[in-house]
């Protein structure tokens, strides 16, 4: 059985990297090569058929028939031109990844023969056989069809000689069945509530748009070792597996000289992007052994989400081309740094002020502190929930393991963002207010801080949430997760919280207040009713965790329960005033979490227990059984005493063996129980929760006796590739 475990690591250490397709012209020549993009429409559709849908796209409006129509055609005949034989609708449902349907261009044409064709209305809208995605009940409870519209805020693009056309994806009744639906729904009201407040300063500001910079962390393995072990292909993570004596201590990855064939992968992936429009720029070993990171320049927050989803598959299909396997998987090796995927959040105006970043002058200033209060005191009042909206079965264990954020909610504001506070929180509104209108700036040390904030190096790594200058970092994100969740939840809340800001500023106002008064007031309001959200300090402490209780903090650590936070009176009225969800769609988006959880978690119960009983007990049984073949002949050649002796180690290892085999058998028979009773269960949030206490504790015990195990039995015996063999690549 070992020789499949040395064949495969043979062949991993042999592998030379593979040469890259590079093409002749330059990035610039062929950046969105594959894109429907502005370029391409104003080539291929006529002039006042661009102009109509440069409107709509602008405008946020739907398109005519006539102009749909116009633009279908053009689309195709630019899709055909590059080779595309297919169209699909290319949504996002609520699993973790993206769907497609692919149809030809076909049609016949009455005479034997085809035409290729693609009409409007199939651009705008189709039908899709909604009921075998996950809908949490919408679709039983309504209607059992749902629809996929064109979002054209989101340009088309060629993926694998098929034209994709970013859609959303509802239900018969309106039910959003996909991420994509109240993303868009909360850039919306995001935009609009966020205008609203940015006209204080700047009365021409039309339009707010929301920025995401998302940083991709991986791992790479090696195909022969990751088809070795079935844990990894059918959970994405392994199972099982003692630590190797080297990892990261020596801290020798980071940062540190790429693998060549690591290199041929990411050049690969990054021409890729680059073809697809993804400006992909920075690329560099992560902390653990065979981590890494891809992250792009910032964009529109809907786009960017998108360009996040096509790179998750582009990864995986590149990766292939190299002999590896991408793992997105939040915590594929115990005991070593898991991945994330850091989602740097701004808000901007349609002037290209960027509303998180200290301006230049006091009244640019004002701006700064109002919106970064703002963002503060909406993460404060939907901590939990922005918990809940990054929370999974796979983040879990990333979560409060090896330097990775506690699940925990606070937000890291550095030295000077915090004295500006603390200064406006403890100053009396007189001396704010002459402070905020001298001639010289704003004398609350806000007029230094374009300077100081900018090459503000305290970055606190630890937090999940961090100020780092300009904008907003959510660290806590998974690495395999949609991003659009966190989005959702954070644009939505931050609406929210704007809208409420407003409205108090306003009344102070109609009540003779100054605008300034008024806004100072509101923020100190803010800032102190807020204060427990902000923690500077290290956020993988214990003394943290005990501290976050203490400030009433959301502790909470059990998923399924996390989950409960989206249906919280707050989060409810939150998601209804923004419009972004209602009260059907969170319940049933609820029970899709739930019933995800369990799957998971399901699946590698399953996978373990097969692992332990069918491939470690056997081997450990057949070394055990040489050592007592061993034993037997140490004591007929030495008899007495002497061969006691001499057999004395073999027998010592013989027994531990044997209550390690035991305890593993026993445990998986006490999961397997577990599994069964809560299978029994009808609610699903019972039945996650019953999995969360049950079932998972008794995978961690039998990992650990696997673990030793390991240590013990034979290595040429051993079957599956051990992390010392998984993690470093040649
Ligand atoms: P780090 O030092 O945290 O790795 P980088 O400079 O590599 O930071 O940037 C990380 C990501 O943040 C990139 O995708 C970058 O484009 C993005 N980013 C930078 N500024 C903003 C902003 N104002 N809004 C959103 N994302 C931003
Ligand atoms: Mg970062």
């Amino acid at each position: 059985m070992s020789k499949l475990r040395f064949r495969v690591v043979e062949e991993a250490f042999d592998r030379k990297a593979v040469s890259v397709d590079v093409p002749a012209e330059r990035p610039e020549e062929y950046y969105g090569k594959y894109v429907f993009n502005r370029k391409k429409m104003s080539e291929y559709l006529p002039g006042e058929v661009y102009n109509a849908l440069v409107y709509a796209i602008d405008n946020k409006e739907s398109l005519s028939r006539e102009v749909a129509d116009s633009v279908a055609d053009g689309m195709k005949r630019w899709a055909i031109d590059n080779g595309a034989r297919h169209y699909t609708h290319w949504f996002h449902p609520l699993t973790d990844g993206t769907a497609e349907k692919h149809d030809a261009f076909i049609e016949l044409d009455g005479k034997g023969g085809i035409v290729e064709e693609f009409a409007g209305k199939l651009l705008v809208q189709q039908e899709a056989d909604a009921s075998s995605f996950p809908n949490g009940g919408v679709r039983n409870t309504f209607e059992a069809r749902g629809y996929s519209a064109w979002d054209i805020s989101s340009p088309a693009f060629i993926l694998d000689k098929t034209l994709c056309i970013p859609t959303i994806f509802i239900s018969y009744t309106g039910e959003s069945l996909d991420y994509k639906t109240p993303l868009l729904r909360a850039l919306n009201s995001v935009d609009k509530a966020a205008t609203a407040v940015a006209r204080y300063f700047d009365k021409d500001v039309k339009r707010v748009i929301s920025y995401l910079g998302w940083e991709q962390e991986y791992f790479l393995v090696d195909e022969a070792l990751y088809s070795a072990r079935p844990d990894l292909v059918m959970t994405g993570r392994t199972l099982m597996g003692h630590e190797s004596a080297k990892n990261q201590q020596l801290e020798d990855h980071y940062f540190g000289a790429i693998p060549s064939r690591v290199e041929a992968f990411m050049l690969d992936l990054e021409i890729e992007c680059h073809k697809l429009g993804i400006p992909a720029k920075t690329r560099h070993n992560e902390a653990a052994p065979n981590q890494f990171e891809l992250a792009p320049i910032f964009e529109e927050t809907n786009l960017a989400n998108d360009h996040n989803l096509l790179l998750m598959s582009l990864m995986a299909e590149v990766a292939r081309r190299h002999n590896f396997r991408v793992l997105l998987h939040e915590k594929p090796f115990a005991g070593i740094n898991g991945s994330g995927k850091h989602n740097n959040w701004s808000l901007g105006t349609d002037k290209g002020v960027l509303l998180f970043a200290p301006g230049k002058t006091p009244v640019e200033n004002m701006q700064f502190i109002t919106f970064v209060v703002n963002v503060m005191a909406a993460v404060h009042k939907h901590n939990g929930l922005l918990k809940a909206s990054i929370m999974s079965a796979t983040n879990a264990h990333r979560l409060g393991a090896n330097e990775a954020p506690p699940a925990i909610i606070s937000i890291f504001a550095g030295t000077h963002l915090s004295e500006i506070l603390d200064k406006i929180e403890k100053s009396t509104q007189d001396e704010l207010v002459n402070m905020s209108s001298g001639k010289e700036g704003l004398k609350l040390g806000v007029s230094q801080i374009p300077e100081i904030l900018m090459d503000n190096t305290d970055r606190n790594r630890t937090s999940p949430f961090a100020f780092t200058g300009n904008r907003f970092e959510f660290r806590a994100v998974g690495s395999s997760a949609n991003c659009a969740s966190a989005m959702i939840a954070l644009n939505a809340a931050v609406a929210e919280q704007l809208i409420d800001f407003k409205t108090k500023v306003d009344a102070r106002i109609s009540q003779g207040e100054t605008l300034q008064h008024a806004l100072l007031d509101e923020i100190r309001a803010l800032i102190i009713q807020s204060k427990a959200i902000h923690f500077d300090g290290n956020g993988y402490s214990e003394e943290w965790k005990r501290e976050a209780e203490r400030r009433g903090l959301d502790c909470e650590t059990n998923v399924p329960k996390i989950f409960d936070s989206y249906l919280k009176e707050s989060s409810v009225n939150m998601f209804k005033t923004t419009g972004v969800f209602s009260e059907v769609e969170l319940a049933a988006r609820n029970e899709v979490k739930w019933e995800m959880y369990t799957k998971k978690v399901q699946i590698e119960a399953r996978v373990l227990g097969d692992l332990a009983i069918n491939h470690v007990v056997p081997v450990a049984t057949r070394y055990q059984s040489l050592l007592v073949d061993n034993i037997i002949k140490i004591k007929s050649v030495f008899p007495g005493i002497k061969g006691e002796e001499f057999a004395a180690c073999d027998i010592a290892t013989v027994e531990r063996i044997s209550e390690h085999m035991a305890a593993i058998k026993e445990e998986v028979t006490r999961m397997i129980a577990a599994r069964k009773k809560a299978n029994r269960i009808e609610c699903e949030r019972e039945k996650a929760v019953a999995y969360h206490d049950t079932v998972l504790p008794c995978m961690d015990v039998i990992r650990d006796h696997i673990d030793d195990l390991e240590l013990m039995v034979d290595n040429e015996m051993w079957p599956l590739p051990k992390y010392r063999e998984l993690l470093f690549i040649r």
